[in-house]
Order: C-alpha cells, then structure tokens, then sequence
C-alpha cells in the first residue's frame, strides 16, 4: 500500500477512509522505528530540495533513521507494504536522481552523521553515510592525512551520496572516482536484509567484490549505511600554474609532458576552452585574467609533493621546458597560497553562467583524441539552430570529462531535448560517456543506450530484479 496524499477531509469525500487508516498505521510504524522526530511531514519535507532545485520533492514524509538497524526496519516495513523509497544524502547531485513523486517515501540519512573511526596506521576512515564530506576531510587533517575526494559541494554532500553516485571532482587524475577510496561498505538490501561488508584492506580477493554494486548505483540497488574509506598521507607542497595553450594538439602534448616531468605529482589538470576563460575574468566576475584573453585554451596544472622547495624548481623547471618547446603560449606560477586562491576561484566560479538565465548542464567523458572534433561539432550545430546561443566548456580533460554549459532557445522542454540530442548523440560513435561523474539519475535515463550495450543494460535490469524485485527503491530512476 503506497502513502495516500489526500487530505483527511477529501478521504471521506472519496470513500478511502480505510486507506488512510493503512497509512496512518504505516506512520505509526515508523515512528515507533526513528522516533517521533525522526518522521517528518509537510513543509518540513517540500521545503527541501532535491538536487539545485525544489521542484523535485513530491514526497509528503520522510524518515530519519539513526543507525543501521533502523534503515533495516524502515526497509522490512516499506517492503511489506510495498512502499517506494528515495533515499537522500546532502541533495547536492546534477541529474534528479533524489526527485521523488507524491507517493513515495524519503529516507535520509542525515542522522546517522558520525565518524566512527580514524585509524592513521591503516590509513582508513570508517563512517556513517550522513557525514558530510568536508567534515570528514577536515577530520582526517587532524592526523596529518588527507580524504582526497573534492568537489564544490564539499560542503553539503555527503559520503553516503558520494558513494551511490560514485563521485568524481577535481583530483581524480591523481586518486580516481569515489569508487578508488572506497574499502569496504554496508549496505542495506531493498528486503531490509543487513548486507556488512566492512573490508579494510586494500587487497582482498575473496570472491565478489560485492562493494561494487553498490557504488555508483544511485539508491537503487540497497541503501549504503557505513563506509570504509582509504585515507592518504597528506602532501607538504602545492604547486599551481595557469597556462595558456594555442591547439589543441599541444594540449594533449603538454598534459604528457607535464605528467612525465612531475613524476606522478599532477593532482589536477583543469581545462577551460576560451569562452569560459572570457567568462570568469571578465565582469560582471570578480576574477581578473591572470594572462592575455586571445588563446583559445587555458590550463588550470597543480601538483602536491613531499618537499616545498625542491617541488617548486621541478615544477618551474617543467614550465620553462613546455614553454621552450611551444606547447604552452604563456604561463604564470602562483607564488602564494592567496595566488593559488584566486588561480582556482576562476576554475571554481562555474555561477558566472547564471547571468544568462537557467543554462543547461552536461557532464560527459569521450576519449581525448576525439574532443576537439566534437566540441567544434556541437557548437556548429547550436549556431545553427540558435545562432545567439551560448556554450561555455570546461573540464578534467585528463579523465577524458568535459562539462557543457548550454544556454539555448526558450530553455523550455524542446530546446532542452534538442539540445540533448546535439550533446549526447555525437559521443556514441567515439565510444563516449553521457555521464562522466554526475550520474544519470531520471535526466540522463533515455540516453543510457547510447553509451551502454543491450547486453550491458539486461544485466543491469537483472541485478535490479535480484536485488529489488519489488522495485521499492528509488524505482524509475537510472535503468
Ligand atoms: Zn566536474
């Protein structure tokens, strides 16, 4: 029996006196699990969002366990009655993966927020999913260790959203996705069924790495509870350079060349075509530009290293050689930690778009070799239908991820799908990626095929099927 959303006056009315009585008993139910403040109704829950906007929270109530048996309970009511459940993080994700309708259930997380564990000798972590994520990097600092997840909703996101979408940021050149720093999880399975597989070692081959499944599975699959995450020593230096480069061959050239010379030291490699570049350095954007605005590519390079001082002539030095031999046009080092700021602030102030109206957001990966051909693409097929459109892109060109900023047409529904299909249809043939890292959520669904097999996506109805025969969580969402 799913939540009933209409007003006790209108039950009468409709003669669903006794659905409402099913309801209530369900309530009762979960308050007797979470507590009386642990389920919420009303404006306390269609006051929240779901991802940037509000408009996605249809659900009436939301439960708040606080530990991992009272996840399992709430699932074992849930899965009786048959009763669809969102689970929420830090509702900070791109692609409306936490929307929910009017009947269904929200389940968050928000409770269960504590660190249970840093063990510096094992270089680990063991956390509640609630704890959000700059909470935990600025724990683990504490003991001279690093979490070296980031992205600009460090925060409000949390580790258990972290985890279902597998993240990625701005430093998975270096450390790669959530799924990289991830040991071990919990889970619990759509039945209530405690799935604990809490592994803290970094090599383990006993069997399936069940771990897996979970991760990137947007909520759909089980509901992470507790994570073992993998901690790292924390760098002494840093060093940051904005580069300006004149083709995109000398890009790919410099991004090897400047891996090579820092020998395994590059922790971001941001790339920002010149559009975006004009964008945040020039007002109403508080940025100034760091180097002339004429060329057509700007590299945003940092490394962390062990030793401030003979980092800094390594990376200086790799500078001049890429300068020598043309593959950078001009370049400026930060020579302080308030240069360094204000080097990322331009690569960080993605808002800048928002003077144009509500723009459309793309997160898509494709090979390297392949992404001056598109993006010329792209923009000569928006031109051609919106010859006043705009497309800012940005990216870690690195892990082969560029973000599209569109702002096009009336940005009502057929400009967004027209648009869809000018990003999203050009990537299958180079074998792309229309999610990078964001996920697919409902966005994203209809163009899973394109960037999956028939046979990839029947597996994955199977593991649906297996794991969530009912389809209770999340349903409608990613497959
Ligand atoms: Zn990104």
């Amino acid at each position: 029996m799913k939540l009933g959303l209409i007003a006790p006056g209108d039950v009468a009315a409709q003669g669903l006196a006794k659905e409402i009585d099913v309801d209530e008993n369900f309530i009762a139910q979960l308050r007797a699990i979470a507590g009386d403040n642990g389920v919420l109704s009303g404006a306390a829950v269609s006051d929240r969002g779901a991802g940037f906007s509000r408009s996605g929270t249809r659900a009436q109530y939301l439960v708040r366990p606080r530990s991992t048996d009272e996840v399992s309970a709430v699932l074992k009511l849930a899965h009786a009655a048959r009763q669809p459940v969102v689970t929420h993080g830090g509702r900070t994700g791109l692609v409306h993966g936490a929307d929910s309708k009017a009947d269904e259930l929200i389940l968050s997380l928000e409770r269960m927020n504590a660190i249970e564990e840093i063990d510096p000798v094992q270089r680990i972590a063991v956390v509640q999913a609630g704890v959000v994520l700059q909470q935990l990097q600025e724990a683990v600092e504490t003991h001279d260790l690093i979490f070296p997840l980031d992205l600009g909703a460090r925060g409000s996101a949390t580790i258990g959203g972290n985890v279902a979408t597998n993240a990625g940021g701005n430093r998975v050149i270096r450390y790669g996705m959530t799924r990289a720093m991830v040991l071990g999880l919990e889970a619990v399975l759509a039945d209530g069924t405690v799935v604990s597989s809490l592994n803290r070692m970094i090599k383990n081959n006993a069997a399936y790495d069940l771990k897996q499944i979970f991760i990137g599975s947007e909520g759909t699959l089980g509901v992470v509870t507790r994570v073992v995450l993998r901690l790292f020593e924390r760098p002494r230096s840093q060093s940051v350079a904005f580069v300006a480069v004149d083709s995109f061959a000398a890009l790919t050239t410099f991004l090897k060349h400047i891996d090579r010379a820092l020998g395994g030291g590059l922790s971001a490699f941001e790339v920002m075509w010149r559009d975006f570049y004009l964008l945040v350095t020039t007002p109403p954007a508080k940025g100034t530009p760091p180097l002339a605005q004429a060329h057509p590519y700007y590299v945003l390079v940092e490394s962390q290293g062990a030793d401030a001082e003979h980092d800094a002539l390594r990376f200086e030095e790799a500078m001049a050689q890429a300068l020598e031999q043309r593959l950078i046009a001009d370049a400026t080092i930060a020579q302080s930690d308030r240069e360094r700021h204000a080097l990322w602030a331009l690569r960080d102030d993605v808002g800048q778009v928002g003077q144009f109206g509500a723009p459309f957001v793309f997160d898509v990966s494709l090979p390297i070799a392949a992404m001056e051909t598109y993006i010329d693409g792209v923009r000569a097929q928006l031109l051609a239908r919106w010859p006043d459109c705009r497309c800012w892109v940005f990216g870690h060109l690195g892990d082969g991820n560029l973000h599209l900023v569109i702002r096009a047409g009336d940005a009502g529904g057929t400009a967004r799908t027209a648009v869809e299909g000018i990003v999203y249809t050009p990537l299958q043939p180079v074998g792309g990626s229309v999610s990078a890292e964001h996920g697919i959520g409902l966005e994203k669904k209809p163009y899973l095929e394109l960037s999956r097999n028939a046979q990839e996506i029947a597996l994955m109805r199977s593991l649906k099927r297996l794991l969530d025969p009912l389809d209770i969580l999340n349903p409608g969402k990613v497959v």
